[in-house]
């Protein structure tokens, strides 16, 4: 070893002691003649001191060093003389006084700098990714992922449950999103899919006996990019035999509190017993099935009331089957017209074609879109509907359902930030259960499964896949953290023929189906257990976790936001030679951007 101690390591406990540390240059200062450097490993910082007094040769060579060289030093520890102790550093109390100092190699200066966490271009924070990794925060980030996915083996492995690896060569599992392929060299023509998650292998798991299986799972899926997505992603990928719905959601439950408990105990959770809302309740409370508990302004839906105003938009609207709900965002009456029209123009980036208001001032007085057109008992119905008080800004959206939901629910997170109300120390985990089985794909003229064609309807609506499937409920859940979802489940469909009937409801052609997934239908055949299982994200709980705005700060070496590796540079072309063994030609559109993409 170059080193006898970590940086992070030594204490007052420690004086006298001759040492030999090893790490990078974090900071190098010069006091009156004494060169100090903030010597920096994985485990800590110490400081290091060359009197030109004490030991010339090493203060000589001391002064040599630059930021972020890696060095080893030889020396003794020493107590810090009195009121230069530095209490921000576990080390501190104490100093290594330095009698040799090796170079072990010298660096180029960074392109931004290490020792702050101050904000550097995240593309060039991705390019030299290595260099990121040795600040603070991220490797506080990748300590705490660890601590993550080390509590989860450790609490499965202590109830059962084994982990398996699951091919990453496989065929199409659709979770919603486009393949990545892979072509095969071997079989000309012919390609793999690389898992968007490993569904189907687990439940295959299931058939061969396993019970109880769990894995720390890479899944592809080729989708636009967003803050909280990554082409590729990490899941804990879990299914269990023998349970019901609740059985996979309190053994998560469960899961997930004691790890808040011993990972990151500065926060709390929202409540507990997670709460458990139906699909329908969360949005007509909140707008959205992945609701943020940690503030109130919920939605309140005054559809019929405004569908008798008087106020000839809203009736007109409600006559076709729109809704019309509100929120009342309290104590902010006194909003100017300039606040309101900024919320306005934001509600209409969902589609919203107004903002319709009503601001109560604090003497009671009304300003409003609609009230001058409403008949007084109808407005003070809908003013009682709302809680509205003096003081209180109420806010409503008329439109088809779909678009008074998103925009609501988004106006509802915007000016839960904007009016301070959201705590980050507080974990609001929630439960969503009762989702339609399938949803109507208007323009396929079909209908989706709403989570994936392996999820059970629930029992007893199976007769509803016939008559009316639109009324079917799913046996699927939810796990839903603040404002983000992270993790979806479901108990499976365990006989071949409700699958079969599944993939029918959903316009699955019989071939296609057969090629695709005969290997489950056959497999449904020889004594499959009821089972089912879930799949939390273990990048998004990672970065709620560690408060970051989005998981590549999680991840060690992400994508950027248009999917490529900006550090690798990936993708890339490749060469002629190696498109000639797979047999591929290729066709690239002819945009500006493709002309240098061709075979290098
Ligand atoms: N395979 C599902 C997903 O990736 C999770 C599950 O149903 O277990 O979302």
């Amino acid at each position: 070893m170059f080193k006898t101690h970590t940086c992070g390591e030594l204490r007052i406990r420690d004086i006298d002691k001759t040492v030999t540390l090893a790490g990078w240059v974090h900071r190098r200062r010069d006091h009156g003649g004494v060169t100090f450097i903030d010597l920096r490993d994985r485990f800590g910082i110490v400081q290091v001191v060359a009197n030109p007094e004490i030991n010339p040769n090493a203060h000589q060579a001391m002064e040599a060093v630059r930021m972020e060289w890696v060095i080893q030093v030889e020396g003794i520890v020493r107590k810090r003389p009195a009121g230069s102790e530095n209490p921000n550093i576990a080390t501190g109390d104490i100093e290594v006084e330095v009698q040799k100092l090796n170079i072990l190699n010298p660096a180029k200066t960074p392109p931004f700098i290490i020792s702050k966490d101050e904000e550097a271009d995240e593309n060039t924070r991705l390019k030299y990714r290595y260099l990121d990794l040795r600040r603070e925060h991220m490797r506080r980030n990748l300590e705490l992922r660890h601590k993550v996915v080390k509590f989860i083996r450790d609490y499965l492995d202590e109830r059962g449950f084994l982990e398996i690896e699951t091919p990453i060569l496989f065929k199409t599992t659709p979770e919603g999103a486009r393949d990545y392929l892979v072509p095969s060299r071997v079989h000309p023509g012919e390609f793999y899919a690389l898992p968007q998650s490993p569904q189907q292998l687990k439940q295959l798991l299931m058939v061969a006996g396993v019970e109880r299986y769990f894995q720390i799972a890479r899944c592809f899926r080729d989708e636009d990019q967003r803050g909280d997505r990554q082409p590729e992603f990490t899941q804990l990928d879990l299914e269990m035999s023998f349970v019901q719905r609740e059985d996979v959601m309190n053994l998560i439950e469960d899961m997930f509190t004691k790890m808040v408990a011993k990972v990151t105990p500065h926060k709390k959770l929202f409540a507990s017993p997670f709460p458990r809302l139906k699909y329908q309740d969360a949005m007509d409370r909140f707008g959205k099935d992945n609701p943020d508990l940690r503030f109130g302004l919920e939605l309140k839906n005054i559809t019929d009331l405004a569908g008798k105003s008087g106020f000839k938009i809203f009736e007109d609207i409600v006559a076709k089957g729109g809704h019309v709900r509100g929120i009342n965002v309290i104590g902010c009456g006194e909003y100017t017209r300039k606040q309101i029209d900024e919320l306005t123009d934001y509600a209409k980036q969902f589609g919203a074609k107004g903002l319709a208001y009503l601001a109560i001032s604090a003497q009671g007085d009304h300003r409003s879109t609609f009230a001058k057109n409403t008949t007084p008992e109808v407005l003070q119905e809908i003013i009682d509907r709302m809680e509205g008080k003096p003081g209180d800004l109420l806010l409503f959206i008329a439109d088809k359902p779909a678009i008074v939901y998103e925009t609501l629910g988004r106006m509802r997170v915007l000016l839960g930030e904007r009016l301070g109300l959201i705590d980050k120390n507080i974990l609001a985990f929630c439960w969503i259960i009762d989702f339609p089985y399938v949803v109507w794909n208007e323009e396929e003229k079909r209908w989706d499964p709403s989570h994936h064609l392996f999820t059970s309807p629930m029992r007893e609506d199976i007769p509803l896949l016939d008559s009316d499937p639109g009324k079917a409920r799913g046996q699927q859940y939810d796990l839903v953290l603040n404002n983000y979802e992270v993790g979806g489940g479901s108990i499976r469909i365990h006989e071949r023929q409700l699958q079969e009937k599944v993939f029918k409801l959903i316009g699955l052609d019989p071939e296609i189906a057969r090629q695709r997934f005969g290997h489950m239908l056959e497999a449904f055949e020889y004594g499959t257990p009821p089972h089912g299982g879930i799949a939390p994200g273990i990048d998004r709980i990672c970065m709620i976790l560690a408060d970051e705005p989005n998981i590549r700060e999680v991840i060690a070496f992400p994508k950027n936001q248009s999917a490529r590796d900006v550090m690798g540079d990936a993708p890339s072309p490749v060469d002629e030679e190696q498109l000639k063994e797979l047999h591929i030609k290729l066709d690239l559109p002819p945009e500006p951007d493709n002309a240098n993409k061709s075979v290098m």
